[in-house]
């Protein structure tokens, strides 16, 4: 009878959590997660005596990993869909709803748009003459802007994609990659030809693009690490990885009781690139360089809570919240009406009116270095700019996500096939994680099950598996 191999997984996002997931009753699984809980990204909070989610509010409903996983870890019945509302972007002075049937902002019937005030007369006729413009085959990657500009103009991109990849990235369409960022998008353009006439007639997914978790998605860290199975130690900061020779892995991690040891046959690290470049460095000088190349955003999220028997003289806002395209020149780039979007928020607290407003794009980091009061004022005046008075909050909380998102730029796809590449080399080492093929929960679930299968059937140690090593 063999003994199960040990697997330490490095960081307890939902990424590590969901490797751990995949692995349950197949190793032994520990977690090392440097923060007080698990969920990384996934955090709920309280806010005046409410759930709210302080990072990621919703899952991917078009994919189905996160979805299954909840439902596999015991929150089906806490699955909730939100309000149906459009797609609304701050612009050119009003709140304008997107129309229907966009892919990442970008519209499949053009005509639709003309209504909606986002683009200008020359914003319309521009993109309107997308189908006649020559469009030959795009072969390397490039810029979302630089070919999207080309095909329905600036100030499309600049209205209409942007604030809907502000709103996934926290990024710009100047330096993120079409290949990685918008896949389906460089299909298109990698086959040549126009881009609308591609789009137009494709079938809609129906339903919500995305799901909630009633009492907050950071339940759902919670729920996959207790059905893991997996021993989890919290307050334990990853500080090098070893390799031995009979080729398993030392960890050494830092703790609140001081430096704790541990061996395993197997490592997989689900942490942030930094942090992954960091502790890859003596092994995989190539992955450790190109990690380290991984830009971040960083983003501050202003949760408020206003009594609805208080709101100013415009009343409560409609709708589930907007995007806000950089261009504009305000600060926020994205708000969500909680108590609007999500059934449960709203009947937690029956008074009340909570929003969130996401402050801080790829570039603007020092946005963040500001006070929490200063955060909220910028938060509230561009509030009251673009959905009138609502008042002041009752209580407000500032969550800080430093280096939160990470920047799939131009040549993401070389990095990451170079990243694959060199770790291959290390038998017993996996790397999964936001850093790589999607920043989504349902993508970075996707990353941890495949980094986890790859662990599962890889040789023990000391038996030849993969080549070199
Ligand atoms: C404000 C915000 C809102 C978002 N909203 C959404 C949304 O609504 N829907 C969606 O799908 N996605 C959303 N995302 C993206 C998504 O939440 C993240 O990409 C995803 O949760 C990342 O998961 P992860 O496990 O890869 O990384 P993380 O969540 O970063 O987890 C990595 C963990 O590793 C730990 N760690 C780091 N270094 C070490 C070390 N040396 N030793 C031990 N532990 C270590 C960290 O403490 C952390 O807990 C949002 C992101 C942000 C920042």
């Amino acid at each position: 009878m063999t003994s199960k191999r040990s697997v330490i997984i490095v960081g307890g996002g939902i990424s590590g959590l969901a490797a751990a997931w995949q692995l349950r009753g197949r190793a032994e699984v520990t977690v090392l997660e440097s923060g007080p809980r698990v969920g990384g990204k996934l955090r709920t909070g309280t806010l005046a005596g409410v759930a709210v989610d302080e990072g990621a509010e919703s899952v991917m409903a078009l994919r189905p990993e996160a979805v299954d996983l909840a439902e596999a870890v015991g929150l089906g019945r806490a699955l909730a869909d939100p309000a149906p509302a459009p797609v609304t972007v701050w612009t050119r002075g009003a709140l304008r709803p997107m129309p229907a049937g966009h892919v990442l902002g970008i519209p499949s019937d053009p005509a639709a748009l003309a209504d909606t005030g986002i683009l200008s007369e020359e914003g319309l006729a521009r993109l309107h003459q997308e189908p006649s413009r020559p469009a030959a085959p795009v072969t390397e990657d490039v810029a979302v802007s630089a070919y999207l500009a080309e095909r329905i103009g600036r100030e499309a991109v600049d209205r209409l994609v942007e604030p809907l990849l502000g709103g996934v990235y926290a990024g710009s369409t100047d330096a993120l990659s079409l290949r990685s960022a918008m896949p389906g998008i460089a299909g298109i353009a990698e086959r040549g030809g126009p881009l609308l006439p591609a789009l137009h007639g494709r079938p809609r997914p129906t339903g919500s693009f995305v799901r909630g978790v009633e009492g907050g998605t950071g339940r759902l860290p919670l729920a996959v690490a207790r059905a893991s199975g997996a021993r989890v130690l919290t307050g334990t900061t990853v500080r090098a990885l070893e390799r031995t020779p009979s080729g398993t892995w030392r960890v050494q991690a830092a703790t609140a009781d001081g430096p704790l040891l541990l061996s395993a046959d197997a490592v997989i690290l689900a942490v942030p690139a930094f942090a992954a470049a960091a502790l890859l460095r003596p092994h995989a000088p190539v992955a450790h360089t190109d990690l380290a190349a991984i830009p971040y955003a960083s983003t501050a999220v202003v949760t408020m809570a206003f009594a609805r028997d208080r709101a100013g003289l415009g009343g409560l806002p409609s709708g589930n919240g907007f995007l806000v395209p950089p261009v504009d020149g305000h600060t926020v780039k994205a708000a969500t009406f909680l108590s609007n979007k999500w059934r449960w928020q709203a009947d937690a607290a029956p008074h009340l009116f909570l929003l969130r407003a996401s402050i801080g794009r790829a570039g603007e980091e020092h946005l963040l270095d500001r006070p929490d009061r200063h955060l909220v004022r910028t938060a509230l005046n561009d509030l009251h700019h673009a959905a009138g008075p609502i008042g002041e909050p009752l209580a407000a909380r500032v969550s800080r996500w430093e280096r939160g998102l990470p920047q799939y730029t131009v040549g993401h796809a070389a990095r990451l096939a170079r990243i694959r590449e060199d770790i291959a080399r290390l038998p017993g080492l996996e790397v999964c994680g936001a850093a790589y093929e999607g920043v989504g929960i349902a993508a970075c679930v996707a990353t941890g099950y495949a980094a986890a299968e790859r662990v599962a059937q890889e040789a023990p140690a000391g038996v030849p598996g993969r080549a070199g090593g």
